[in-house]
């Protein structure tokens, strides 16, 4: 298919995330991609600065992850897991459990974020459930937040920045909390953690789970806030006798400098969601975690087990490419190269913040944020970028930086340097 064709086609019949149909913004067909590079078909290179939305932290077309896919494609690429079971969802979970918080044993696949994040506050609410206390069906979380796009999952995302106002009363009622205040950096202050505390006090008795995303609030607002928050959060949670629910799915594999974000604060939530980064970017796979206390109790009540089984649930493709990740990630020196990812970051975006156009500069791992104070026109700034070589999808006032952790120094300067001409200038 000619470049024409493909891009009429695509604009007439092909949905793309958060567009129009009627008045879609211009995409960029891509030919190829390897390491940090991305080849539109016309051969335009471009640096990656989004690791595909969290995901592709190995960077692209990577040997080992091929492989792994061609080994497993040549047995099967899937059998139901209903009844049955295989070799790459089980050395996959044996890996996964050397790696996560050791309290959570007990690993549920599903297919993507979003649906993650569904299956954690449904094993919340059957809980509660099966432990006999009635009422107890809602959640609270803290603004800013974002959780996926499922209803449920929408339900906890930012009231404002989220699609509340659009499926008004559709959406389940929630509790929400201000974010937290105290940024990574900046000394506990007790007061940020008081608006939680009085929710949890008023409405306990109600609520199943509270869920945040640890340390990093990423698309509803690429915040970072104090580790201090996630250990006054854990104990007011088992004061008050709600589940505590981390989604890591952003900031899992290392992407904060630690492999996951709960790391920061020495805390470990009852249930937990991974995804994105977890096969490397290369297949969409995901996976809700749980204590064995709440597995058990879950499944000691009524009906006695979980209710929940999706189609492709435990896929042995993705298994296979996600246990390659998690090997190849411990392998490298991921700890490492996302220090010096933060450091050159540090030192390359912060000239932005002189800028009378730019709000704040913050960087925490491998993520660097430019705050604009006014939105940026994706549409415009995206075209610059592309100009620039690099890669870059800016939301809103955020433009920020993600990159693979195999990027190189010299590859990190070009997207840095054409950030920070293009928001500045
Ligand atoms: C991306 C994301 C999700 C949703 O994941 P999908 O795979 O897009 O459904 C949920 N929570 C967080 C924190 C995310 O970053």
């Amino acid at each position: 298919m000619n470049t024409e064709e493909l891009i009429r086609l695509d604009r007439e019949h092909v949905w793309h995330p958060y567009t129009s149909t009627v008045c879609p913004l211009p995409v960029y067909p891509v030919k190829q991609a390897e390491g940090a590079v991305i080849t539109l078909c016309d051969g335009t290179r471009l640096i990656d600065g989004m690791s595909s939305w969290w995901a592709a932290v190995h960077g692209y077309n990577h040997p080992v992850l091929n492989a792994a896919a061609e080994r497993q494609l040549a047995k099967m690429s899937h059998v139901m897991f209903g009844g049955l079971t295989h070799e790459p969802a089980v050395e996959l979970a044996g890996k996964l459990l050397k790696i996560l918080p050791p309290s959570m044993q007990k690993i549920f696949y599903c297919d993507s974020g979003s649906v993650s994040v569904e299956v954690a506050l449904k094993m919340a609410i059957q809980y509660w459930q099966s432990a006999g206390i009635a009422g107890k069906y809602k959640f609270a979380t803290i603004r800013s937040g974002y959780h996926g796009d499922t209803w449920h999952a929408m339900s906890v995302c930012d009231p404002v920045t989220g699609m509340h106002g659009l499926f008004g009363s559709s959406l389940p009622v929630q509790y929400f909390v201000p974010a937290p205040t105290v940024t990574y950096q900046e000394e506990w202050d007790e007061r940020d953690i008081l608006p939680m505390q009085a929710v949890l006090e008023k409405h306990a008795r109600e609520l199943a789970a509270v869920i945040v995303e640890p340390v990093v609030q990423g698309a509803g607002g690429m915040r970072f806030y104090s580790s201090s928050y996630l250990v006054r959060l854990r104990e007011l949670c088992l004061h008050y006798g709600v589940l505590l629910i981390f989604d890591e799915i952003a900031t899992g594999f290392g992407r904060t400098g630690r492999l996951f974000a709960c790391e920061h604060a020495g805390v470990e939530p009852d249930i937990m969601c991974i995804g994105k980064a977890l096969t490397g970017g290369y297949m969409t796979m995901a996976a809700t975690i749980a204590t064995t206390e709440v597995a058990t109790r879950i499944c000691s009540g009524e009906p006695g087990v979980f209710m929940h089984g999706p189609t492709f649930m435990g896929n042995p493709l993705a298994c296979a490419v996600a246990s390659a990740s998690v090997s190849l990630l411990l392998e490298s020196n991921w700890q490492e190269r996302v220090r010096h990812i933060e450091e050159q970051l540090r030192r390359e975006l912060s000239p932005a913040a002189a800028s009378d156009k730019v709000r704040e500069v913050r960087v925490l791992g491998a993520i660097g944020v430019i705050e604009m104070k006014e939105p940026v026109n994706m549409a415009v700034m995206q075209e610059a970028f592309v100009k620039e070589g690099i890669w870059v999808r800016p939301f809103g006032r955020l433009v920020y930086l993600m990159p693979p952790f195999i990027i190189t120094p010299e590859q990190l300067k070009i997207l840095t340097g054409g950030v920070v001409k293009i928001v500045t200038g």
